[in-house]
């Protein structure tokens, strides 16, 4: 990908959205148009803050833009886990109140997400299973602690699971010691998010295919440049994560990070019943640098895992390295092909710090997931709408942290290369 684009432009398709019907796309935009606001993403944060910022005016002209397909595009490429409680790079267990407020927060943001789904009535794969999470090394049962002290200090409901306990769930033995916590949702990530866009309210115009290539300062709002056309706006909201930076927003504060993810065909009836007891579940690992693991619904293992700085890697590089991992946790079973495998931008910032709020005049940011923006994006985009309304919201600093600065390119670039470089050497037997 260059590195001079504004938006992402992936070289692999998306394995989630293959899986299902083929669906029409909005059309691009085509010529000048103007609008009371303008949400430039239309992803988890984006499609949060156009319909709040629509129930609070409902009379205003909204238009949404994305750079790509709905379900193509990045909300619809994760690993499909909604948590209902605090991340675990949240999860602080000296800080009890604060992380109260915020797993109240996401518990309710996760609700909405569930009732918006079903009031559509498409067949979205989402369900209750909880998560898994565990550690293969002393480098990711550290984590693992902490985020037991957490969830014990929260009064969070979880069960702690030994190596054996694990393997008969899973199938796998490559954990010394996990835990189950109930908090957390499975979806099919594609299904989900184009379920969310299939009921915007018929004032908010969406063009897919339209990326934002350039924002000007007006003298009354803003002028967003677009490949076949230009939209004056009023008020300007960036809700497309990794890639605010890229047209001029929280340039220091910013990285794409690049992860990847891989699902086989549908295992043989045989195969599975190699695996564990659970035939639809989510593990995620304690340690920064390590994999995520599903087994969905219909039977496909799905492994994400290694990251790309402001890169996506090569298909070939990606396979191996998915591959190898699934093969380590599951070496009963024969050779894995992977039928899809894709990579992602994450908003990566330095601290874990969210970048959000009014940067300047009339234009409104959130962005910076963290790799865990699903359920936290949605609340983070409405509490925006709600803030550029004026309206009384919580003080999102100060529950999920303000993103930190770092140095300009190329230290940046060798700053990230030697830390990934020591904590995979710590973190290797959990790759
Ligand atoms: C492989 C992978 C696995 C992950 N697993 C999980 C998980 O299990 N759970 C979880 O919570 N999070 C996960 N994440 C992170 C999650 O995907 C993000 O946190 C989430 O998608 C953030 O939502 P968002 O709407 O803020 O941003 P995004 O999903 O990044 O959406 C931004 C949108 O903006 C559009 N866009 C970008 N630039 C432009 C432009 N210039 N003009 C127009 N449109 C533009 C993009 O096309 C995109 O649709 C994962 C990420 C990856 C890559």
């Amino acid at each position: 990908m260059s590195m001079t684009k504004t938006f992402p432009d992936y070289q692999q398709t998306n394995g989630w959205n293959a899986l299902l019907s083929a669906r029409e796309a909005s059309p691009a935009l085509q010529g000048d148009l103007t609008s009371d606001v303008l949400i430039i993403g239309a992803g988890w944060t984006g499609i949060a803050a156009a319909k709040r910022w629509q129930s609070l005016s409902p009379e205003a002209n909204i238009v949404l833009i994305d750079a790509s397909e709905i379900g193509e595009g990045n909300p619809g490429r994760n690993s499909g886990f909604l948590l209902e409680i605090a991340l675990a790079e949240d999860a602080n267990p000296d800080q009890l109140e604060k992380m109260n407020v915020c797993n109240r927060l996401t518990a309710a943001t996760m609700a909405d997400i569930l009732a918006e789904i079903e009031d559509t009535g498409l067949p979205v794969d989402i369900s209750k299973a909880g998560t898994y999470r565990a550690a293969a090394s002393e480098a990711g049962l550290k984590s693992l602690n902490n985020y037991r002290a957490f969830l014990n200090t929260a009064g969070l409901e979880f069960q702690s699971l030994d190596r054996a306990a694990l393997n008969s769930r899973i199938g796998s033995e490559f954990y010394q010691e996990g835990l189950y916590s109930p908090n957390c949702y499975l979806a099919q990530p594609a299904a989900a998010i184009r379920a969310l866009a299939s009921n915007l309210p018929d004032s908010v115009r969406l063009f897919e295919n339209t990326p934002a290539t350039r924002l000007t300062q007006r003298a009354n709002g803003w002028q967003v440049q677009t490949p076949q056309g230009t939209i004056t706006t009023h008020k300007l909201v960036l809700a497309n994560n990794a890639f605010s930076k890229e047209l001029g927003i929280a340039r220091s504060r910013l990285v794409a990070m690049y992860t990847y993810a891989g699902l086989t065909p549908v295992l043989e009836k045989s195969v599975l019943d190699d695996l564990g007891s659970e035939s639809n579940w989510g593990l995620l690992p304690t340690h920064r640098l390590g994999s995520t693991l599903r087994q969905t619904k219909d039977g496909r293992l799905m492994l994400r895992s290694m990251h790309g700085y402001e890169k996506e890697s090569p298909r070939s590089e990606i396979e191996v390295g998915l591959k190898i991992r699934l093969q380590k946790r599951f070496p009963q079973l024969p050779s894995f092909e992977l039928e899809h495998c894709w990579g992602g931008a994450v908003g990566f910032t330095y601290n874990g710090g969210a970048v959000w709020g009014e940067f300047k005049p009339g234009l409104f940011v959130s962005a910076g997931c963290n790799g865990g923006g699903t359920v936290k994006g949605t609340l983070l985009g409405k509490l925006l709408a709600e803030a550029a309304h004026g309206l009384k919201v919580p003080d999102v600093p100060e529950l999920f942290g303000r993103a930190s600065w770092m140095p300009p390119e190329p230290i940046r670039r060798l700053g990230f290369k030697l830390s990934s470089t020591i904590e995979s050497h710590q973190g290797r037997h959990e790759l």
